[in-house]
């Protein structure tokens, strides 16, 4: 560690100012005095609580760390480590993001420097920062911290290494690995932050479900169908459903012919609900009503929204496309989600395509009656509706890929749902 670095440490670690501390050291160099005791001498001389004559400052459990902890000194091992560019303060900067842990638990973290961590590694992290993230405590390792590696490695109660099933992925998880197959795939442009950019987007699967996803440097090896193994993808989510993020760090292999999950898991209505989000879940309910904005609807041509009065609140006046859609909420006895079918979808329960339904329509020189013969067909009924479930402001709703009336017996059910109740 240079001279530099050392004072700045030091005075980070101990409140005062930097240049004081850099002079004395420079002194106790130039008189030949050991790094680490120069060190160790300003603590004292500063008034370093830990100080004394322990040469080192005390570690804290990571158990112990709270977003009200100041700085803390850690020995732990990496579980993950992942890469990321991030934009700070206009500048793109490289940043290592995973977790950390302890006998006592575990933490994410994010460094800002690269101290070449690996998964893996046991570490002290002297001096490192505490901020707080969604209400998380979170290790800052940057310019101040000090990072030694330790021979010994650290036992821990966690797994380490990134490997995942895609049904363990969460929102937040970094430096995650994972085997999968590219179900589907298609080449967008977006207006990114350095213009126009080209992504790939499309969907995962692996035997425990299957998941949407981003590559923002698009990899020619995720084609449709393809089976490739992952190292160092990033996950967030996009209301509420966990979305996989590949990125230029993250190297993509062939793998061994993935199986993929053809069920959706099937939840009460209350567990979805209360998970926040699913990707693709199987949800078993009666629809109670058909709410207002289904049937034949009409879309801005521009941006796909439900328009009225042929007015886009984006894009004023437009000339309208007509659609089809229900939005039916569907009740399990223990919540209630709306569940939305697109035209398809929509077309099999009003029996007929939106041609006939314009037809129909104009016969009745009415638009309701397309809306008025699904909810007399729903209504009362109960169906399976598989899909992707979101949770956010507008409510829980579910984009159904299928909505099948359910064939078994409301008995059964009722039994089923009971002895789950009984345990
Ligand atoms: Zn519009």
């Amino acid at each position: 560690m240079s001279l530099d670095d050392a004072a700045e440490e030091l005075a980070s670690a101990l409140g005062v100012d930097e240049a004081a501390v850099r002079e004395d050291l420079e002194k106790l160099v130039s008189y030949s005095v050991p790094m680490d005791e120069a060190k160790q001498s300003l603590r004292r001389k500063y008034g370093d609580s830990g100080g004394g004559s322990d040469a080192t400052p005390s570690e804290t459990d990571i158990a112990d760390i709270t977003t009200d902890s100041g700085n803390v000194t850690v020995a732990a091992r990496v579980l993950t480590v992942g890469k990321r560019s991030i934009r700070y303060e206009g500048e793109d900067q490289t940043i290592f993001e995973g977790e950390l842990a302890d006998g006592t638990g575990r933490i994410s973290y994010t460094a800002w420097n690269d101290f070449s961590l690996s998964a893996g590694d046991t570490i002290t992290a002297g001096n490192a920062g505490v901020r707080e993230w969604d209400g998380e405590p979170e290790l800052n390792l940057g310019s101040s911290t000090t990072v030694t590696l330790d021979e010994e490695p650290l036992s821990v109660p966690y797994e380490v290494g990134g490997e995942r099933e895609l049904i363990d992925l969460e929102p937040g998880d970094r430096g995650r690995t994972i085997e999968i197959k590219v179900l589907d795939v298609e080449r967008r442009t977006i207006d990114g932050r350095d213009g126009e950019t080209e992504i790939l987007s499309g969907e995962f699967g692996d035997e425990t479900t299957r998941l949407p996803f981003t590559d923002w440097d698009p990899h020619p090896e995720l084609a449709e169908g393809a089976s490739v193994r992952i190292e160092d993808v990033y996950v967030d989510e996009f209301r509420g459903v966990p979305s996989v993020n590949v990125t230029a760090f993250s190297s993509v292999e062939p793998a061994a012919e993935v199986s993929v999950s053809d069920s959706a898991t099937a939840l009460s209505v209350r567990e979805a609900v209360a998970s926040g989000g699913v990707y693709d879940v199987l949800l078993t309910g009666n629809v109670i009503e058909v709410r207002d904005g289904s049937g034949l609807i009409q879309r801005c041509p521009d941006c796909g929204r439900v328009v009225q009065n042929d007015q886009c609140r984006d894009h004023g006046r437009v000339d309208p496309e007509d659609d089809l859609r229900v939005k039916a909420v569907l009740d399990d006895g223990t919540d209630t989600v709306t569940a939305i079918l697109d035209r398809e979808l929509t077309a099999a329960v009003y029996g007929g395509s939106l041609e006939d339904a314009l037809d129909h329509a104009r016969d009745a020189m009415d638009r309701d009656v397309v809306a008025d013969r699904i909810a007399e067909r729903l209504e009362g009924r109960e169906y399976r509706v598989r899909g992707a479930l979101s949770v956010d402001e507008y409510g829980a709703n579910l984009n159904a890929s299928a909505f099948d009336e359910s064939d078994e017996a409301p008995e059964a059910r009722a039994a089923a749902f009971l002895a789950e109740v009984d345990g």
